[in-house]
């Protein structure tokens, strides 16, 4: 496979390659892949496990109906009728789409990461019985810079 070191921008060839690759890590990319990809915003909470600031994500108010695919691959990660409104300050879903979202304990135990099972690209944190009238009384808090919305009635991109 050729390496895209030095090719400068050539992201949506780089992404048309990949998108349809949604296998568990079947995405592997080196930092300065990820770099040539991302916004420095999106590369410092999707590959640095960095937190947008509570109450700012495009999506934390966001309620259409679509799906939110993984910002650094494009794999489908939740469906817009499982995003509630937890106050939290960051888009919240109760569930994501099967198989593709992983959780890892945090090195100091205390919270459950979730990330791509694709990319491996951070989303946010997974909480669990903390009472809210979902079907899983879990909380996926997502950051809005780690997923993409596609809107239901778009045939791009699905
Ligand atoms: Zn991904």
């Amino acid at each position: 496979m050729e390496s895209f070191l030095g090719t400068g921008i050539d992201s949506s060839l780089t992404f048309a390659k990949f998108v349809h690759l949604t296998a568990p890590n079947s995405v592997e990319k080196s930092e300065e892949e990820w770099r040539a990809i991302l916004s420095p915003e999106q590369f410092r909470i999707v590959r640095q496990k960095s937190t947008e600031p509570r109450g700012t994500g495009e999506y934390d108010k966001f309620y259409d109906e679509g799906i939110y695919n993984c910002t650094g691959c494009g794999t489908p990660l939740y469906k817009s009728t499982t995003k509630f409104d937890s106050g939290c300050g960051w888009p919240a879903f109760f569930e994501g789409l099967p198989g593709a979202i992983n959780r890892t304990p945090d090195p100091d135990g205390r919270r459950t990461e979730i990330t791509c099972a694709a990319c491996g690209g951070h989303l946010g944190h997974v909480f669990k019985g903390e009472g809210f009238k979902t079907p899983t009384d879990e909380r996926h808090r997502v950051n809005s810079v780690s997923v993409k919305f596609v809107p239901a009635n778009s045939s791009a991109s699905l």
